[in-house]
């Protein structure tokens, strides 16, 4: 017989039929007259009850079905006498495919700190949170290429392994193949990186972005949806060393076009999980934040609020609170600045633009006023910058001079500058961290708990 999931006899009418369900045990209890077992196979965050008659079973074969086992259970789905659930497994064969022992299986008692389940990574989807934070992600990338397909966006993978390290100098893991303990050495005692396996020195992404602005110059609106990798040695609840990024890029479009698409995008992500992902939404809701709902409707229901940096600085400047971090035309904001603008003084999203070139990447397209870049940030209650976008400078000329002033290699970057030489067109773009969105989505409080296996400094075992 074929197994049926969990959600999906969840979903049936009961009607005496026999169904075959295939999971983990989650709780049995019960008295001499009837044992009920919770199972559940990760396809939704509810269990199926399983009864058995104690008429038909013993203790003795109901022995090794503990918290943790995995159960392939054959019985009828008749309606549920109990409260709780609507429908049961009233079962005439129980078979335990693996045991856990209930002395060394460290999920046996519900309850367990998030910190604790890190140190568990490889058990903790088989929790409630786990499972719920797992399905909402899965959506959220599917929501994602949905969103795009239905707009004519091209997915384009971008390579991991890149020359370039115009962006994050300093930022960048190594990929080598030398011998660490022995690398060719140059004439001036250097390791010698033409001996590499690239022929030169190479390092993981930190971002598509200027490979996806070359595609970009010939499908127009395009987006990369790929792991992204920084070295940087912040242990925040905010950073991870290996993390997915949503780069669109598009032809055509100015930096007005870049925040409208930005904000549309943002709105239907959360709006596809309210709608898709109740079930798990609506326990992270009653377990972690109450006001994880309230907060999501109100991301969908209201317009961002746009406004340049010179006017948040402004604001900031005047604001009662005092901030860890003195704010003056010029710093870069730092998270609490952020966080006071969206979550104390507007109340909702904030998208601000025009920064000051000197705390801008080079590539962003200069303001008529010679000092501002048409670079815009997403903020978020509760995260701070979700997106990180601009519109490009798609001169050559302003472009290159950029270049100069800030000291990117000209020279390796001639494939990037080919883009402005041979029939540019004004472009934008922008960066959503993948999991800086689930943070938002699942109210969680640490973007270690939102992807299945995180890295950080010092954490890799999974
Ligand atoms: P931050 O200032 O928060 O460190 P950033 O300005 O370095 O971010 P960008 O280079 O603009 O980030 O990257 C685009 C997006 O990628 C950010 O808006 C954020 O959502 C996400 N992001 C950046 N760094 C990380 C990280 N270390 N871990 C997870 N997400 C990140
Ligand atoms: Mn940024």
């Amino acid at each position: 017989m074929k197994r049926t999931k969990v959600k999906a006899v969840l979903q049936t009418a009961p009607e005496g039929q026999e169904v075959l369900v295939k999971g983990w045990v989650r709780t049995k209890r019960g008295n001499k007259y009837v044992t009920f077992i919770a199972v559940n196979d990760g396809s939704t965050i509810h269990n199926i009850q399983v009864v058995a008659d104690m008429n038909l079973f013993t203790d003795e074969s109901l022995r090794d079905i503990t918290t943790g086992a995995s159960v392939s259970v054959l019985g009828t789905l008749v309606q549920s006498q109990g409260k709780g659930q609507t429908v049961e497994i009233q079962a005439r064969t129980i078979e335990v495919l693996g045991t856990a022992d209930p002395e060394t299986y460290p999920l046996q008692k519900k309850g367990h700190s998030l910190e604790f389940l890190r140190e568990i990574a490889h058990l903790r989807p088989r929790t409630n949170t786990f499972g719920a934070v797992l399905r909402v992600r899965h959506a959220m990338a599917f929501a994602v290429h949905q969103y795009f397909n239905e707009k004519g966006f091209f997915y384009i993978h971008t390579p991991i392994v890149t020359a370039s390290d115009a962006e994050g100098a300093g930022e960048m893991f190594r990929v080598t193949t030398l011998d660490p303990v022995n690398p060719p050495l140059t004439e001036t005692g250097e390791v010698n990186f033409a001996e590499d396996f690239f022929g030169r020195s190479t390092n993981l992404t930190v971002s598509g972005q200027l490979e996806g602005e070359v595609v970009a110059m010939a499908l127009s609106e395009i987006y990369t949806f790929g792991p992204t990798f920084r070295a940087e040695n912040s242990n925040t609840s905010r950073h991870l060393a290996e993390f997915w990024m949503i780069e669109p890029e598009m032809a055509f479009y100015e930096l007005e076009d870049n925040m409208d698409l930005a904000e549309d995008f943002l709105k239907y992500l959360v709006r596809y999980a309210l709608d898709n992902c109740q079930d798990d939404l609506q326990f992270l809701n009653d377990m972690y934040d109450k006001e994880l709902l309230n907060r999501l409707n109100f991301v969908v229901g209201n317009e961002f609020q746009r406004l340049t940096y010179t006017e948040a600085v402004e604001i900031l400047k005047t604001a009662k609170q005092k901030f860890e971090y003195k704010v003056e035309w010029g710093t870069d904001l730092q998270s609490e600045h952020e966080r006071y603008l969206v979550e104390k003084h507007f109340k909702k999203p904030v998208i601000l633009i025009d920064y000051p070139k000197e705390i801008k990447s080079f590539y962003m397209k200069l303001n008529e006023d010679g000092k501002t870049v048409r670079g815009m940030d997403v903020l978020f209650p509760g995260i701070g910058e979700i997106i990180g976008g601009s519109q490009r400078e798609e001169d050559y000329e302003k472009l290159v001079a950029r270049m100069r002033e800030v000291g990117v290699p000209e020279k390796e970057m001639w494939w990037f500058l080919d883009t402005r030489r041979f029939g540019t067109v004004p472009h934008s773009g922008f960066g959503l961290g993948f999991e800086r969105l689930l943070l938002f989505v699942t109210g969680m409080g640490n973007i270690r708990d939102v992807i299945p296996f995180p890295r950080f400094p010092k954490n890799a075992e999974f």
